[in-house]
């Protein structure tokens, strides 16, 4: 139970009044705290009500009225003045649910923008595969990239136009289904560009060694 409901079920505004020091007469009634009163106008039970200035509420309301608090606030001093238990990590309050909701949209945007920026990076490198791994008459197997092009290429451009042109629901929807497989994908398709770069480097290296030694034998036959 949260603290606005604790509070209200246990105290009356009567109490809670005659706790904070006003006289409350035995009809219910007293001089109202909140307007120039003369005579008792504010009728007090459960909640209040006052004749002459039409103030009105619960005892939360005539605490934090009386005080100058917020509302938690008024609740939190019924509660502690009274020695009532509440839990208070009970229900999120509306602006705490809100920001959770908001937090959680920002999550699944940044998802399905991570999640697009992976398949695009991915049906690049499959285009990419499609030209350089294309099959020529003289291979006896086919390239395991260039398998996957085919089999792959058009599943993922389907996924990337759900991705751009669906609704909340699709797009929300490849990301649970496909957001764990599409990272690993990301690993994948950078330990794949790692390699390449790797070869590239020693394939440059390979090339400035044998030029090298190339020249130096030149040399060294020129010395002969
Ligand atoms: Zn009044």
């Amino acid at each position: 139970m949260n603290v606005f409901e604790a509070v209200k079920q246990s105290v009356t505004t009567r109490q809670a009044a005659e706790h904070y020091g006003i006289k409350v007469n035995r009809n219910g009634m007293a001089v109202c705290p909140f307007h120039n009163d003369k005579n008792p106008s504010m009728k007090l039970d459960k909640r209040f009500h006052c004749f002459g200035c039409g103030a009105d509420g619960d005892v939360i309301d005539f605490s934090a009225r009386l005080f100058g608090l917020g509302l938690k606030e008024a609740a939190e001093k019924l509660a502690d003045d009274f020695f009532i238990a509440y839990d208070s990590r009970g229900r999120a309050s509306p602006k705490e649910s809100v920001r959770l909701k908001l937090a959680q949209e920002k999550q699944s945007r940044q998802e399905e923008r991570d999640c697009y920026r992976m398949l695009c990076d991915y049906l690049y490198s499959l285009y990419e595969w499609k030209e350089k791994y294309a099959p020529k008459p003289e291979d006896d197997e086919w390239n395991p990239l260039f398998i996957e092009v085919l089999q792959r290429t058009s599943y993922i451009e389907y996924l990337l136009d759900m991705l751009l042109f669906g609704d909340k629901e699709e797009k929300e929807w490849i990301v649970r289904e496909h957001g764990k497989e599409v990272r690993k994908l990301g690993e994948r398709l950078s330990e794949i560009n790692r390699k390449r770069r790797r070869n590239s480097i020693a394939d440059i290296r390979g090339y400035r060694t044998g030029r090298e030694r190339g020249r130096s034998l030149g040399y060294a036959g020129e010395e002969r």
